[in-house]
């Protein structure tokens, strides 16, 4: 069983999937918590490159032809469409496929819908082609299930502790325009996707999941 998590910076998926792990433990069921980007080793150099540009690599020194680029400078949108995709190859085939082979339930904190909602919905790319890419990159495995958290994004921005450099960059727009691409791909597989009011303590959104999951797991 594959589940994901998807919403805004500060929606709550990291806390809700290690709930959705900590319970399933408790119910003696086998389960493994992951995420993108950075589940696996070439990923966490990956996600270091995408959030943070050349920068997360000082000792890399940019010389010739290529210093007409700043070291400071923002990736190009289609370079970052490819390291997201490039990520979830490798925690696909590396992690997640040999999980569910092993029958173990991933609860997965991100994955392809991110990609729409982020880099579609939020940096403009075609939609059809960055879900084309992210289909072939996972090859072709899809979560039976994904909980979207949703929140006003202008709510969840205090929510955020890591990576908040990123959240100041984009701007609200953005954020918001992230949110209603979310929402929209939800409205397009209703079977797939629960949506989650993320604004309500995390003990409620937690009941919410909880529930969908006793009846998910049930069989
Ligand atoms: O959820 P997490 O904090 O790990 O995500 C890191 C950052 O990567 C977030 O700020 C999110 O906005 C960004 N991201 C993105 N496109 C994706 C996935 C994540 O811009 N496809
Ligand atoms: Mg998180």
């Amino acid at each position: 069983l594959f589940i994901s998590f998807e919403g805004v910076d500060g929606a709550g998926k990291t806390t809700q999937a290690q709930r959705a792990h900590d319970f399933l433990q408790t119910k003696g069921m086998r389960s493994l918590v992951t995420r993108e980007p950075g589940g696996t080793p070439a990923g966490l150099a990956i996600r270091e490159l995408v959030l943070h540009g050349m920068a997360a690599f000082p000792s890399i020194a940019v010389t010739g032809g290529t210093d007409v680029v700043d070291a400071s400078d923002d990736l190009n949108a289609r370079t970052e469409a490819l390291l997201y995709a490039a990520d979830r190859a490798e925690h696909v085939a590396q992690v997640i496929e040999p999980a569910l082979e092993r029958g173990d339930i991933v609860l997965c904190d991100r994955y392809s819908d991110s990609s729409i909602a982020y880099q579609s919905g939020g940096r403009k790319l075609d939609q059809g082609e960055v879900s084309e890419l992210s289909r072939w990159a996972a090859q072709g495995l899809k979560p039976a299930r994904t909980y979207l958290l949703d929140v006003d994004p202008l709510q969840s921005h205090d929510r955020v502790n890591d990576e908040p450099d990123r959240m100041e960059a984009e701007g609200d727009d953005f954020q918001s325009q992230v949110r209603d691409a979310f929402l929209l791909l939800a409205q397009q597989e209703p079977e797939r996707f629960v949506i989650v009011d993320a604004s309500r303590p995390i003990e409620e959104v937690w009941q919410t999941i909880q529930a969908d999951l006793e009846t998910l797991t049930a069989d």
